[in-house]
């Protein structure tokens, strides 16, 4: 699907068609800019000059090339904008234009009209310095930013007007850098980027789409695109005199504009011609605004080259420079894209840590479960240690049990005794084969060594009931015969009815009437007992049963114990009476009367084989061991795989957020191994854990180098007025880490190394991080610094806070420890400056930083006032009554909740018709800090804000504005810095701000420690 803009996310692009084929050989679709002269005949709905589209881009869009289109007046004389009485017909014109065009969304108004050679009218000698109107009256009508505003303002609403190009943007046409020759009031030198400045303010974030930048270098050398270099010409010394001109811009869009895209659209090697060689001018070119847009929210989405084809005399075309080609084709191999996400996404990374931490809290319980499982597994290994040795006795312990059992076997026969036979055979009456039985149905048979127990039941007659009569009855009841092994009437006749082997239908319990043996007693015992007589033939015939089957006297039961519902041998077995109780004594008290040698060997030959039983079952033990202690091993393993799974888990989660913290590694250029060092000094390890951060400033101009700072330790050497050495040579470079202006963060020494930065034992567990510049409110010479100069840049607090917060959170360092070099030596130095914790006081600036870095709610914005904006509808006379509030208190003005979600105070303005609760809760719910300033109309809330305005302060209850600008500029050393002490073993003097250094890397090949865990 083709992108509605018509727009391409690559930056690379060419001014003018025909080398398109390169980009989209290399699979690169990316810019093509293309200019057109349209006139401004209100009229006129022709495509101007534009010969080759005839203003249908489409041959381009639909190859995912993104189109530009810059729309002039026209060129040379006839001014890029026509004269400001035509400007309404220009806008109609240019509306004109895009209203007939296809397959563009985006428009450029004008170009560098901040140069003569743009102006309608103008006919200057360029050849004189400076260059001057052939007359008086050839100087044309100068483009000042409020006529560029007023045109560029009604050329955009026409355009928007357009159906299908409502939402084109509409871009400022570039300011030309160095370019110096329009002046206006309150711009008396022609200030480039204050044009550019002026322009932006003009128009506002509600009337300005996007802004075009050029930028070029100074010749063809590619060092030239990462100079520092500044332009010579004392006005404009602060400007870059290279390709980082356009930094100059980027840093002068108002905050309130830095959500706009931003494209250069012009660039190539200044004054010369393309030098006809492949040496990485381009891709140096392109490798600088991949790298900006990584470090800057402000995205730069485009860097055009400038121009593909041979055009008239112009002299800058690339079409059949080979080397060039073949650089671009490089530069392009390297894919950049804008729009990569430069800050980080605290709530996906969040999000990812949480999903980590789910992760883990899952583990958990199979953490636990495998503790548990650990532990339960060296107890089954201890358990089988010791089964393996007892199953090696039991196999020594056979012979002799063996032997045992022959003993006793012998000892059996002497006594005359038949094996297992205990007590002597009660007097039975076996009428086991005279008994009535079934016609052809007989009982199951079974071994009478299957025999478990010995179930008593009742008959429910009277006592006196014969084995014929039950039996009959039994056989009635069509069973195969009588249902009990033996019958005891009441006068104490035992009949045996039934072989052992017969099983019997006794209970309803088949489990039961396979292995008991029934024994009835006559008569009904619900509530009558058995006779005395009944008693003691049954314990006599029980006795003899439990010797002979080898069972003991738990083995007797009742059927009602067995058969549930079952009421026999009746209620008086268990309740009332309970003879079962009766009857097992009887028993006990029989057994114990049969103290005869063949019952003390029928129980040494029931031990005996016991203890064969144990023998055979620990050799079954034994033969498991093996198998097990195989399986104990591979849960072993489990468990250690396991615990290393979760110890990874929580490895990632502390790398990625140190503990619930969420600070990443802040990109480091690692010049520890190229920086100067000494040819023979080196520096110790540190011996001590790091504790403590120090910050330092370098006391230099702030265009110092991180190698001229190395070079000055390593070989500087400095002596007092009495010939005292204040610094000899040094290993190399004090400083851990040291911060350019730009925010650069470069790391000059490895963490452990114990270097020079403090002085005495705090260098030892101290790491040193230092700020190119010098924090004085007063130079050497006792002349004022600026206030900006007085504090490290924006650009510097900001690294500095991501790095330390970084280090901190690896070396656990609290905030506290957090110091400058001062804090550490009180009264001995002045380092990092007298704004430390006077005047400027950063240090407590720099603290906050860090927090917020640390708490992940790092703002990009201070403070945001949000207006309501209902599409066509929108809080303008709010907007109109904050004017002097603006003017105040220069907040961040907004219109829109995700804005101000990045700022750490919100003002809004209005009730809640306008912006909502609900934003005003999710504002609260993203920790801004929120205030409403609302009236019961628009004019109660313009007195709210005035008063604000009255108190100076820029909401209820804050503290009053401090303005640093409005500050003297006084010098007022702190009170405990002398003279004496401003000069240290780490002042540079300022000599050695002229020694030249090559640089430690060649910038192109400088290596980028990246090391951001969960990227
Ligand atoms: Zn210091």
């Amino acid at each position: 699907m083709p992108r509605l803009l018509r727009d391409s996310e690559y930056l690379y692009g060419l001014h003018d068609p025909g080398g398109e084929h390169i980009m989209l050989g290399q699979d690169v679709p990316g810019w093509v800019l293309i200019t057109v002269a349209v006139g401004h005949d209100p009229n006129d709905h022709s495509p101007g000059d534009d010969r080759s589209f005839w203003s249908d881009y489409r041959r381009l869009s639909d190859k995912r090339l993104g189109v530009m289109v810059r729309l002039n007046n026209g060129y040379g004389g006839a001014g890029t904008l026509p004269c400001q009485r035509d400007y309404d017909n220009f806008a109609r014109r240019c509306a004109n234009f895009v209203r007939n065009s296809q397959g563009a969304h985006i428009w450029i108004v004008g170009n560098e009209t901040n140069h003569p050679i743009e102006w309608p009218g103008a006919d200057w000698d360029w050849d004189a310095a400076p260059p001057r109107p052939r007359s008086p009256d050839r100087e044309g009508e100068k483009i000042t930013p409020d006529r560029y505003a007023n045109c560029y303002r009604q050329v955009r609403e026409a355009i928007h007007a357009l159906s299908g190009h409502e939402k084109d943007q509409v871009l400022i046409g570039a300011v030309a850098p160095w370019n110096n020759l329009t002046t206006y009031d309150g711009n008396p030198h022609g200030d480039w980027v204050q044009y550019f400045r002026d322009l932006l303010e003009r128009l506002g974030p509600q009337s300005c789409d996007g802004i075009t930048l050029h930028a070029y270098t100074h010749g063809t050398d590619p060092k030239f695109i990462q100079s520092p270099e500044k332009v010579r010409d004392q006005r404009f010394q602060q400007y870059h005199w290279h390709f980082r001109a356009y930094q100059d811009f980027m840093q002068a869009i108002p905050t309130n504009m830095r959500h706009l895209p931003v494209y250069i659209t012009e660039t190539d090697q200044g004054d010369d011609p393309w030098r006809n060689e492949n040496a990485g001018w381009v891709r140096q070119a392109y490798q600088e605004i991949a790298e900006w847009n990584r470090k800057h929210e402000q995205q730069i989405r485009s860097l055009i080259l400038y121009r593909w084809p041979r055009v008239g005399s112009d002299k800058w075309y690339i079409d059949g420079k080979a080397g060039v080609i073949e650089d671009f084709t490089q530069a392009l191999n390297e894919r950049h894209q804008w729009g990569v996400e430069p800050v980080i996404d605290v709530e996906a990374l969040r999000k990812q840590v949480d999903e980590l931490s789910a992760q883990v809290n899952e583990l958990q319980p199979a953490l636990r479960r495998i503790a548990a499982l650990a532990t339960e597994v060296a107890r089954l290994q201890q358990m089988m240690e010791g089964l393996a040795g007892q199953a090696e006795q039991a196999a020594a312990l056979r012979q002799p049990v063996g032997d045992l059992l022959a003993k006793v076997e012998q000892l059996e026969a002497d006594v005359g005794i038949t094996p297992g036979g205990v007590v002597p055979q009660p007097l039975l009456q076996d009428v086991r084969t005279t008994l009535p039985v079934h016609a052809s149905q007989r009982w199951p048979s079974r071994s009478a060594d299957t025999i478990q127990r010995v179930v008593v039941h009742h008959t429910v007659t009277r006592d006196d009931v014969t084995p014929q009569r039950i039996a009959e009855a039994h056989v009635g009841q069509d069973k195969p015969g009588i249902k009990y092994h033996f019958l005891i009437t009441g006068d104490g006749a035992t009949y045996w009815t039934q072989p052992l082997e017969a099983v019997v239908e006794q209970t309803r319990v088949s489990a039961v009437n396979d292995d008991g043996v029934a024994v009835a007693l006559a008569g009904n015992f619900t509530e009558a007992v058995p006779t005395a007589a009944q008693m003691d033939s049954a314990a006599r015939l029980i006795v003899w049963l439990l010797s002979t089957l080898q069972l003991s006297s738990e083995a007797v039961w009742g059927r009602n114990e067995l058969d549930r519902g079952i009421s026999s041998p009746g209620a008086q077995w268990l309740q009332g009476a309970r003879f079962k109780d009766t009857l097992l004594a009887q028993v006990r008290s029989i057994l114990d009367e049969a103290e005869d040698p063949a019952q003390v060997i029928a129980q040494l030959r029931q031990q005996v084989r016991d203890l064969q039983t144990q023998i055979a079952e620990l050799q079954a033990l034994a033969a498991q061991v093996s198998p097990l202690q195989q399986e104990v091993q591979g849960l072993q393993a489990t468990v250690q795989q396991q615990k290393a799974e979760i110890a990874r888990l929580q490895d990632i989660i502390d790398a990625g957020c140190g503990g619930g913290g969420v600070v990443r590694q802040p990109d480091v250029l690692d010049v520890v191994d190229s920086l100067p060092q000494h040819p023979t000094l080196r520096y110790a390890q540190r011996t001590r854990p790091i504790s403590m951060i120090v910050a330092h400033h370098t006391d230099t101009p702030p265009t110092f180098t991180v190698e001229q700072l190395a070079h000055y330790h390593a070989f500087g050497t400095r002596k007092d007025a009495q010939g005292n050495w204040i610094k000899k040579e040094w290993p190399g470079i004090g400083y851990h880490f040291v911060i350019t202006p730009d925010g650069t963060i470069y790391q000059g020494q490895r963490e452990e190394t114990c270097s020079y930065h403090v002085g005495g034992e705090p260098n030892n567990y101290s790491l040193g991080v230092s700020f190119i510049g010098r924090f004085m409110r007063a130079n050497y010479d006792d002349t004022p610094r600026t206030p900006e100069e007085q504090v490290p840049t924006p650009q510097q607090m900001r690294s500095a806070s991501r790095l330390i917060a970084w280090l901190m959170q690896k070396h656990d360092v609290p905030i506290e420890k957090v110091m400058g070099h001062r804090d550490v030596w009180p009264g001995h130095t002045v380092c990092p400056g007298d704004q430390w914790t006077a005047g400027a006081h950063w240090k407590s600036l720099l603290h906050q930083q860090i927090n917020a870095v640390l708490q992940g709610r790092e703002k990009l914005i201070d403070h945001c006032l949000l207006f309501w904006d209902h599409g066509a509808d929108w809080g303008e006379t709010d907007w109109r009554n904050a004017q002097a509030y603006i003017a105040h208190f220069r907040p961040t003005s907004g219109f829109s909740t995700d804005d101000a979600l990045l700022a750490q105070h919100v003002t809004i303005v209005g009730g809640d018709a306008g912006v909502s609760g609900e934003d005003e809760a999710r504002l609260r719910a993203a920790g801004v800090d929120v205030h409403r300033l609302a009236g019961a109309d628009e004019a109660e809330t313009r007195a709210l804000l005035g008063e604000l305005v009255e108190k100076n302060t820029p909401w209820p209850g804050a503290p009053p504005l401090v303005r640093k600008v409005t500050e003297p500029v006084v010098r007022d050393l702190a009170a405990e810095v002398t003279a004496a002490t401003a000069v240290d073993e780490w002042s540079v003097p300022d000599e050695w701000s002229e020694v030249e250094v090559s640089p430690a890397v060649p910038e192109s090949a400088r290596p980028r420690v990246k090391v951001s865990p969960l990227e």
